[in-house]
């Protein structure tokens, strides 16, 4: 057992230095370690092991060997049901992002980051898809509403209260929160209403866009620690965005118009076939920067927002998928409620293509299906548990047709 060396003449046997030229000197059987190479030492562990302090130099994060485009996409197809290409889209763009951070040595190529810009309709799995990300890479995570925000000086929150929320997920711990992933939800909101610079002040759209553009870039950022507005009183915390990855998504509601109106006057004079073969679901897949700036985006933002995802309308099939399939499939959280209580629910496959088709209707893609589920379940989750005959519940096409019809939901929805 290692004890303290009393004696002068022993010395360190890492770096030679004598028993009175350090504080401390342990001794083992038959080496020495003096307390500055005890500290090396700890060093080198931890940073083999994890995280690392963040002095510049050193590398930020540790990219295991489990993080790879391949096996991100692996992890997102569990919890998200189809959406291939925007998977796979986001696989490269965040390992790419986590291994420049995981570089030890900095040099004179700085690699840019990826910030990501989601284009698709409502519920298709966009939040899904960063909150299931930040998961995987156990990174601080933060889902703010570009429309909650104003240009500072202006009545509203100011751009910098995304970094409050980002800070209180992971306790304000600012080195973790550096290299933490926001979720910039409804940015199409915040489009400025022409595609020519605005005559007017536009504070909650253009003035927005401005205010965010140095944020997604990088730069040291005072940030008022309760959020909201700033307070004299209050003292900041510095944070640096440098390392922070922001993905940005929105529906985009007439962008495929203004793509459309493109492709298809690039093809006039040209054989008038041409661009009948652009079928209008895959029409996203053409955005450029250039409908996006038409759109109503500044084109300083969408230099900062190199990466596009784009996310398909979900159709019947996947919609029954993402009642039945992902870990914590909504069907399967049902399940189990009712197994508490006894009671073995299931469903048949004419009642999950009700409830599928009903969500199609309400168009509000997977994010309607919650909603369905609660009032086709809201009578048997009432009555069964005191109902004791009941201990199997099959739920069929007609009764899911008939609870939806009594409420109103296809309807109202
Ligand atoms: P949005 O695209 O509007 O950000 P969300 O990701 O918030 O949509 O989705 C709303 C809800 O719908 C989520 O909680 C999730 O359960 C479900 N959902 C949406 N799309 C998918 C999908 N592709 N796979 C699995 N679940 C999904």
């Amino acid at each position: 057992m290692a004890k303290k060396s009393k004696e002068t003449s022993v010395h360190c046997s890492f770096c030679g230095k004598a028993r009175n030229e350090v504080l401390v000197m342990v001794q083992g059987l038959d080496v020495n370690i003096c307390d500055q190479c005890a500290e090396q030492a700890n060093q080198i562990i931890h940073e083999e092991l994890g995280l690392q302090k963040s002095n510049g130099k050193k590398r930020k994060f540790k990219l295991g060997p489990n993080i790879t485009p391949v096996r991100i996409k692996e992890f997102l197809d569990q919890y998200v049901v189809g959406q291939d290409e925007a998977k796979k889209t986001l696989a490269i763009a965040v390992y790419n992002h986590y291994k420049r951070l995981s570089q030890e040595v900095q040099d004179d190529i700085e690699i840019e980051k990826s910030n990501v810009l989601f284009i698709g309709p409502t519920g298709t799995g966009k939040t899904l898809m960063a909150k299931s990300l930040a998961k995987f890479l156990d990174v601080p995570f933060a889902i703010v509403d570009a429309t909650s925000f104003t240009e500072a000086g202006y009545v509203g929150e100011d751009v910098e209260g995304m970094l409050s929320r980002l800070l209180q997920s992971c306790n304000y711990n600012v080195e973790a929160a550096e290299i933490g992933i926001i979720y910039i939800d409804e940015i199409d909101k915040i489009a400025r209403k022409s595609d020519n610079p605005s005559i007017t002040r536009d504070v909650s759209g253009e003035g927005v866009q401005q205010g965010m553009l140095k944020m997604l870039e990088g730069a040291d950022v005072n940030v008022p620690p309760a959020g909201g507005r700033k307070h004299p009183e209050q003292s900041f915390i510095k944070v640096n965005t440098k390392d922070i990855l922001f993905f940005c998504g929105g529906a985009f509601d007439g962008l495929e118009k203004i793509i459309s109106r493109r492709v298809n006057s690039s093809v006039i004079g040209y054989q008038q076939s041409r661009h009948t073969e652009v079928k209008q679901e895959n029409i996203l897949s053409m955005v450029t920067h250039q409908d996006l700036k038409k759109f109503g985006l500044i084109p300083e933002l969408l230099g900062r927002l190199p990466v596009i995802a784009y996310l398909q309308e979900l159709d019947r099939q996947a919609l029954i998928e993402i009642l039945t399939k992902p870990r914590n499939a909504l069907l399967k959280q049902y399940t189990k409620l009712m197994a508490l209580d006894g009671i073995e629910l299931s469903f048949s496959q004419d009642a999950l293509e009700a409830m599928a088709d009903a969500a199609m209707e309400s168009k509000l893609g997977a994010r309607g299906l919650r909603s369905i589920c609660e009032t086709v379940l809201r009578e048997p989750m009432f009555e069964l548990k005191t109902d004791v005959r009941h201990k199997k519940l099959l739920i069929n096409g007609e009764y899911v047709r008939l609870r939806l019809g009594n409420s109103g939901h296809s309807k109202s929805a």
